[in-house]
């Protein structure tokens, strides 16, 4: 895998875009990739992230700031000169061309030598698992198949940088899945830079080496998947990313790395110091449900809290257990289904475990959009 450091290999400098020269859909994207990094733009939809991306190709000018790569400003290049690699979500393969002479015309308007794409042609055909196909037009493909040929026809120049912009998007569940291990196992075995666009947190996590987690224009996060899952930086990414508890509560103890806060049972909760910075401020305890534990518990936990058993549901491998608080927030406690699943009435009283790792002080934030 690649070590996440700084080679400057491509740079976004305090990028900023207006379409309408009033309102920035993209307010300040910085952000600074390595070569042969994985990363990830994943966002809610209207976020930005195919903007950023049109930017770095070519296709949208810049509002203001600038763009590098290989420390070379490309603000200004004609995408043609830029060598990047692209598949988006609508193949665009040429209807009228077999899947060879697909794969062959970025070759070809590079005049490379017909020997070369001769071979470069049936090996990255073979690369992608379509040896056979070469003869077929993209009709006579399904979907999947399709994709693979437009990721090849991205690949088979060897540029310096991939774009993928939601490229798995018009794919069925299984096909999306397999489409994503033979991407992930593509970018190992040949090494190139890719950034990659989604809005689907699952194909974020498995496939990047970091995630730049995007709201309204601004990146809020940019981290390897589990220092995203485990330690987000605000409530957007810890309500974006997997699913999460928000105990709301006021700040009553600040140090360098703990906050405390006391939640509506008058429990005082200890967590993660986040973004609530402020003594006295309203703020949200966030909590997953895999790391919240019914007492008693077999682990040693430094933060407990009492609520009320309202109802629990079977889910096979796991129990959800629901509590509220006495301010009525609603949580769930997610529990192995094992001999040890405890029994409750309704509206008993139950003793709720954590480790103030797992827990964080953030400030409140605006809901995730659907
Ligand atoms: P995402 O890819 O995250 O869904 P986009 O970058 O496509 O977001 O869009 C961001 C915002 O910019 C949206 O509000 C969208 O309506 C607007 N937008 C995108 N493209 C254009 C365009 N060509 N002209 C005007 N507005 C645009
Ligand atoms: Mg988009």
């Amino acid at each position: 895998m690649t070590a996440v450091g700084d080679d400057g290999f491509l740079e976004f400098d305090r990028v900023q875009k207006s379409y309408d020269q009033q309102t920035l859909v993209v307010r300040e994207f910085n952000l600074s990739v390595t070569r042969g990094e994985f990363v990830t733009l994943l966002g809610p939809s209207g976020s930005g992230k195919s903007t950023v991306l049109m930017m770095l190709a070519g296709f949208e000018s810049l509002t203001s700031g600038d763009i590098r790569l290989q420390g070379r400003s490309i603000a200004r290049m004609a995408p043609y000169k830029r060598d990047i690699g692209m598949v988006f979500q609508n193949y665009a393969l040429f209807p009228h061309m077999t899947i060879a002479e697909n794969l062959a015309y970025p070759l070809k308007i590079r005049k490379r030598p017909t020997a070369e794409i001769r071979s470069k042609v049936q090996e990255y055909l073979d690369l992608v698992e379509l040896g056979a196909f070469g003869n077929r037009t993209p009709a006579q493909l399904s979907g999947g198949q399709r994709q693979r040929v437009a990721l090849a026809r991205a690949l088979i120049f060897a540029p310096r940088l991939v774009l993928m912009d939601e490229p798995l998007g018009a794919l069925d569940k299984k096909l999306r899945e397999q489409m994503q291990l033979e991407i992930t196992r593509l970018h190992k075995q040949l090494g190139f830079t890719v950034i990659y666009v989604t809005h689907d947190q699952t194909e974020a996590l498995t496939m990047s080496n970091r995630i730049a987690v995007f709201n309204a224009g601004v990146v809020q996060q940019c981290d390897a998947p589990d220092v995203l899952y485990e330690t987000p930086s605000n409530g957007f990414v810890a309500d974006f990313i997997g699913e999460n508890n928000f105990l709301p509560g006021e700040l009553v103890g600040l140090t360098d790395d703990v906050a405390e806060v006391r939640i509506s049972s008058g429990d005082v909760i200890r967590t993660r110091r986040a973004d609530a910075d402020r003594l006295g401020m309203r703020c949200q305890v966030s909590v997953r449900p895999e790391k919240l534990f019914l007492m008693p518990s077999d682990h040693a936990f430094d933060t407990k809290f009492t609520a009320r058993f309202t109802n629990k549901l079977y889910v096979g491998d796991f129990i959800r257990y629901f509590f509220a608080l006495p301010d009525g927030t609603e949580l769930v406690v997610k529990v192995l289904n094992d001999l040890a699943a405890p029994d409750y009435s309704e509206g008993q009283e139950v003793t709720l475990v954590a480790a103030t790792k797992d827990c964080s002080a953030f400030a409140p934030h605006r809901p995730v959009p659907e």
